[in-house]
């Protein structure tokens, strides 16, 4: 009998029919929450949730009601409560997604413009250290901005060599820390490879971090709302991610950043925004960086984008995130085992590490026919996975709306096409 997916420590489920996974779902304790989100197609079988999550029901009404009410009727006068917005949900991240304190998150820009923000403010900070350090296959965006901050100012950006299946070796971080000693200002990395799914070990490389005497930076977005994260309790400096996968904010809904407490006064951002402004509306002659969170802040925020945020966050925290990551895990893990028992002998190879523990919330494979076997599982299957080019396919079961009986009809499918 396969277990019930309440703890990281049970065997994963090893489904050996329909009807298991369909008992699974009945013992599911999250099954309730799927019927809380806008599903027009009730066949499709969604598994891009790492892409764009699904529509919680109850967001519709909330950014209704930001429309009509608070701007349509309140007008300007709805300021008064919106000028809180992104410190007040950065608050509800804090503690029910991020593992952070009262006041160490607020929501506004995109990932990569918050990403900009905290790694200048640390390299700033740092002004004698001139080496940057991420992996060579960290999110574009991420490498983007970390080699363009290099180069304006004169320094250097090291690309750790990482596994594409198996993520960074924390030797060859270990190794470039030594090699550049004393001069590494900052070591930014993605929690959840967006490739493989690898999941780095945060407390391990905070410690590895702060042993060279360097700042850390991590983009979680491909973690936030599939993975447990303790950014106080791992000493975490500094963290961004966006909210429209895992936790199904919506596009382009605000992202958030976080900084730690003791950190706040010491960094200054770049882009000197009124928001970040010490009394904002004194309309002051010099930028006077707010004492806390707010100086991390640059301009007006889209408020009909942000209320998108708390529906799904609401979800979030009635599932909490041990349940979410509990059965994440379950998901992704009777996913590979199923891709491993039916499909490699077709000739699809996991991609991902084969340990759940060491894994975010998505399974990938690869398949010479990958872009093929998208387009098929899309439209004769009704499997909407993700593409990434040339020869990987990711999928990505959500735990607030995934049901185990979708994995199983998705490799049965798959396996139906690759003998067709
Ligand atoms: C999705 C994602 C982003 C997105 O950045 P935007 O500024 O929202 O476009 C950034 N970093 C990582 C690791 C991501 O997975």
């Amino acid at each position: 009998m396969p277990s019930s997916p309440s703890g990281p420590d049970q065997a994963p489920p090893r489904l050996e029919s329909r009807a298991e996974a369909k008992r699974l779902d009945a013992t599911d304790p999250l099954a309730g929450l799927r019927e809380r989100f806008h599903l027009p197609e009730p066949d499709l079988i969604y598994l891009d949730g790492n892409s764009l999550g699904r529509l919680p029901l109850a967001t519709r009404g909330r950014i209704a009601q930001v429309v009509d009410q608070e701007w349509g009727a309140g007008l300007v006068r709805s300021w008064e409560h919106w000028l809180d917005e992104g410190q007040r949900i950065g608050d509800r991240l804090a503690q029910h997604v991020l593992g952070a304190r009262p006041g160490e998150v607020t929501v506004g820009d995109n990932t990569t413009v918050n990403l900009y923000k905290l790694a200048a403010a640390a390299l700033d900070h740092r002004p004698d250290r001139p080496v940057v350090i991420t992996d060579r296959d960290n999110f574009p965006t991420d490498r983007y901005v970390l080699q363009g901050l290099a180069e304006a100012r004169g320094g250097q950006l090291e690309l750790l060599d990482s596994d594409i299946d198996q993520g960074l070796d924390l030797e060859h971080l270990r190794s470039a820390l030594a090699r550049h000693h004393g001069r590494v200002a900052l070591v930014s990395l993605s929690l959840v490879s967006y490739r493989s799914g690898a999941l780095l070990d945060l407390a391990a490389v905070n410690d590895l971090v702060h042993q060279a005497g360097a700042l850390v930076l991590w983009d979680l977005s491909h973690a936030a709302g599939a993975v447990r994260i303790d950014l106080t309790g791992t000493g975490t400096d500094l963290a961004v991610g966006c909210t429209y996968k895992y936790l199904c904010a919506g596009p382009g809904a605000p992202a958030y950043l976080y900084v730690r407490r003791e950190l706040q006064k010491q960094l200054v951002q770049p882009i000197h925004g009124w928001y970040g402004q010490r009394d904002q509306f004194a309309m002051g002659e010099r930028y006077q960086p707010q004492p806390d969170i707010r100086r991390f802040l640059t301009g007006t925020p889209s408020m009909v984008a942000m209320a998108g945020i708390e529906p799904a966050l609401d979800l979030v925290a009635t599932a909490g995130i041990d349940r979410l990551q509990a059965k994440s895990r379950a998901l992704t893990a009777a996913l590979a085992d199923l891709v491993a028992r039916r499909l490699s002998p077709l000739g699809v190879r996991i991609a991902s590490p084969l340990a759940a523990e060491r894994r975010g919330g998505h399974l990938t494979v690869e398949h010479p026919d990958a872009a093929a076997l998208h387009r098929a599982l899309l439209s004769e299957a009704g499997v909407l996975a993700d593409l990434r080019e040339p020869s990987r396919l990711r999928f990505a079961p959500t735990a607030l709306y995934n049901r185990f009986v979708e994995v199983w009809d998705t490799v049965e499918r798959f396996e139906k096409l690759l003998r067709g």
